[in-house]
């Protein structure tokens, strides 16, 4: 749905940066996890889309990536793929299984989620939260999601119930930080999608008290991948913050 293939193939898809790995040409031949290519099936997905292409390689090659692509691009799966990839092949990670049983919120496990997608509305962060439960499907992977104006009792149950991979709206995000419900401190995986349109939203302070906190792991010792369909100037500076030795993908012709 959404995704024209035969316009596709006319994209140009333009990658810049040290050391590019090739991207993948299929999903049959690019070594996927099993249960992640099974989920993919499952999905109705028979080919990636040009950004799921490069993501899944660049991703799996633990670079950081800063791609420009429209609506309708397939970004969802394209920092979906690459994280799952790598998580359903690593499996748990026991300290962190361990630090969730004794760090308590309220008599239940406290929220360390190792991957955080950051996305500028409710709607849209629901939708990634929607297709990461197809792909997480029978994984060790619980995916979860919170947003402002929505009953904070109901997600911080929802949350206790099991996050490895938390989709959020800045806002409401650094509130549940404050609170003490949600660590960052095990995320190896960080997205900011439509990055643009969340500093449009005035998200910036949100954005940067969230990934320039102390409970952040630092730009070396995680994955960040930035997804915006321009890239002004105030996006250029978030890259070059958030960022190390970047990939630049450019998908079709991208304004600015
Ligand atoms: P974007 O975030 O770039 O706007 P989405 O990830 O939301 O795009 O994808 C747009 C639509 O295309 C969604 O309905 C999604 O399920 C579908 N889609 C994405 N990738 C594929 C694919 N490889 N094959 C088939 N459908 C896809
Ligand atoms: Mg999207």
């Amino acid at each position: 749905t959404g995704i024209n293939f035969e316009k596709y193939d006319d994209i140009p898809v333009e990658a810049t940066g040290n050391d590019i790995p090739n991207p993948i040409t299929s999903f049959e031949e690019s070594d996927l996890e099993p249960l992640l290519a099974q989920n993919i099936a499952l999905a109705g997905y028979t080919t990636p889309t040009p950004v799921q292409k490069w993501s899944v390689t660049i991703g799996g090659a633990g670079r950081d990536m800063m791609a420009c692509a429209q609506t309708g691009s397939g970004k969802t799966g394209g920092f979906l793929f690459p994280i799952l990839n790598v998580a359903f092949k690593n499996g748990p990670a026991p300290g962190r299984e361990l630090d969730t049983k004794n760090r308590s919120y309220g008599g239940r496990p406290k929220a360390m989620p190792i991957a955080l997608i950051l996305s500028p509305t409710r709607e849209l962060s629901s939708q990634i939260f929607e297709e990461s439960r197809k792909f997480c499907y029978r994984s060790w992977v619980h995916p979860c999601v919170v947003y402002g104006g929505s009953d904070i009792g109901a997600q911080i149950s929802q949350i206790n119930r099991g996050c490895d991979l938390l989709v959020a709206t800045p806002g409401r995000l650094v509130d549940m930080i404050d609170r003490g419900i949600i660590s960052l401190k095990y995320v190896q995986f960080l997205v900011l999608d439509e990055a643009d349109r969340m500093l449009d939203m005035g998200f910036e302070p949100q954005i940067r008290k969230i990934v320039e906190g102390e409970d952040m792991p630092g730009s070396a010792d995680r994955q960040t991948l930035m997804f915006s369909a321009t890239f002004p100037k105030d996006i250029q500076h978030l890259a070059r913050d958030f960022l190390k030795d970047y990939i630049f993908l450019s998908v079709g012709r991208v304004g600015s």
